[in-house]
């Protein structure tokens, strides 16, 4: 699949995690599907626990890599057309919820940088044009990323 191809799949199989869309996604590589894909259900079973005006809070700007590694960031915070913040570590009942969702993104981008992203195999990080976290075999300068990677000022 394309780097976008994996974000698309992702978007369409978790509806509450995507809910308010993803502000950037400049992909990533099929090693690390499997990886995401579980973040994305794990965090998807948190949200189905909360009540839809907390679930709505939730966001994830970005999906990327970095150095790397994997960046998945969320917003959990939202402010109001009159100012008011609305914040999920005050707002949802289950008080553990932010924090939940900060751990299994941080063990994911964590996890990452042991994974080879283009075949999921044990990786290393590897320094070259672009610094990726490739096996051996794909670290032979066969899966150097020759493209533009990233977001618009990010
Ligand atoms: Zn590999």
């Amino acid at each position: 699949m394309s780097e976008l191809e994996n974000i698309t799949k992702l978007t369409a199989e978790f509806p509450l995690v995507f809910a308010r869309g993803i502000r950037c996604a400049s992909g990533f590589d099929d090693g690390w599907y499997p990886l995401i894909r579980q973040l994305c259900a794990d965090i998807e079973k948190i949200l189905a626990g909360l009540n839809p005006e907390e679930r709505a809070i939730f966001r994830v700007s970005q999906i990327k890599e970095k150095f790397g590694g994997l960046v998945f960031s969320t917003r959990m915070q939202t402010t109001t057309a009159n100012n008011q913040i609305f914040d999920l570590v005050y707002l949802a009942e289950e008080p553990m919820v932010y924090e939940q969702i900060l751990d299994l993104v941080s063990k994911a981008e964590e996890r990452s940088r042991q994974i080879c992203e283009v075949c999921g195999e044990d990786g290393a990080r590897r320094e070259g044009n672009w610094i990726r976290t490739l096996c051996d075999t794909h670290a032979n300068g066969a899966a150097r990323y020759e493209g533009t990677r990233g977001c618009p000022g990010g």
